[in-house]
């Protein structure tokens, strides 16, 4: 048993009834779910609800789930994150001065999601397994530690950085596949198959380029492929994200943990004897120690 359990294990095991398995999972994703909440709503306590909210949809989910398939709902964060979102967006039906400026731009247009060169990424991301979109949304995206998203992914510490720029160059060439297969004449796809064999970082020159715009513009894609990725991913997938603020709150969150660890350390949990064997009570007990952690002041 490692003693690291990574986010695919413990929602099975939080689907099995495990309390223990949804401490952690909460503890690890709390802070970014509550930055991305504080980024849609003006006002903390707010964003306690709305966080509260989603880690129970979660708990929900999974506990339905486990009776007729894996639990696995994905990448949590962006599971979380959706929950977050469209809790705020149905509060503001009722008044929406509690929104954040930004985030009141966003609803006020209609919750648009962008439309931008966006299909072909989409459709690329969903073909990856929900180890690879784990991996980059929190490698790409919120840019965590290796040692973070070697914990949650599972995937070996040593191994981390190999491995997302592996899933990153498969996105890259499913994307395209699927770019290239809608428009482009014959000949496109060996050519990118070419550029794509060079490693990347070194210049490439193939004659195809000098007559077909589009691989040309996508192979001048491909220099900018991170960032564009990093603004794009989370915009397709949530429709509303503002990096900086995200940023701005994970920040200000780690740096209040630091300086009170004591009034945001670990909320209590059922001990294993206290815990109920059934799950419809361990339901209860889990929502009951989620809200009690969530209700907490955050510092
Ligand atoms: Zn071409």
């Amino acid at each position: 048993m490692p003693s690291v359990v990574d986010d695919a294990a413990l929602q099975r095991e939080i689907g099995h009834g495990d309390a223990e398995a949804f401490q952690t999972l909460r503890e690890r994703h709390y802070e970014s779910i509550h930055a991305y909440a504080a980024s849609c709503v003006s006002d903390p306590q707010t964003a306690h609800e709305i966080s509260q909210v989603a880690f129970l949809g979660l708990l929900q989910v999974l506990e339905a789930r486990s009776k007729t398939m894996e639990p696995n709902v994905g990448c949590v964060r962006i599971f979380l994150a959706n929950r977050v979102r469209g809790e705020a967006v149905r509060r503001a039906v009722r008044g929406n001065d509690f929104l954040s400026i930004p985030f009141r731009q966003w609803v006020d247009r209609g919750c648009m999601w962008p439309l931008e060169d966006i299909g072909q990424l989409g459709a690329a991301y969903s073909q990856l397994t929900d180890q690879q979109q784990t991996l980059l949304w929190h490698a790409v995206v919120e840019q965590d530690t290796p040692r973070f998203i070697s914990d949650i992914t599972g995937i070996p510490f040593i191994a981390v950085s190999r491995v997302i720029s592996q899933t990153r160059s498969e996105l890259f060439r499913s994307r395209v596949h699927l770019y290239l297969d809608l428009a482009c004449p014959a000949g496109c796809v060996g050519a990118m198959e070419e550029i794509f064999a060079v490693p990347e970082g070194s210049s490439f020159w193939n004659f195809h380029l000098d007559s077909c715009y589009r691989c040309a513009d996508t192979q001048r894609k491909f220099t900018y492929w991170d960032t564009l990725l990093a603004e794009q991913l989370p915009a397709i997938l949530l429709g509303w994200w503002n990096q900086e603020i995200h940023r701005q709150m994970k920040h200000t969150a780690t740096e209040s943990r630091q300086e009170y660890p004591a009034r945001s350390g670990s909320p209590t949990v059922p001990s294993p004897a206290a815990r109920p064997h059934h799950h419809t009570s361990l339901l209860l007990t889990l929502v009951r120690a989620v809200h009690s952690f969530l209700s907490r002041p955050w510092t």
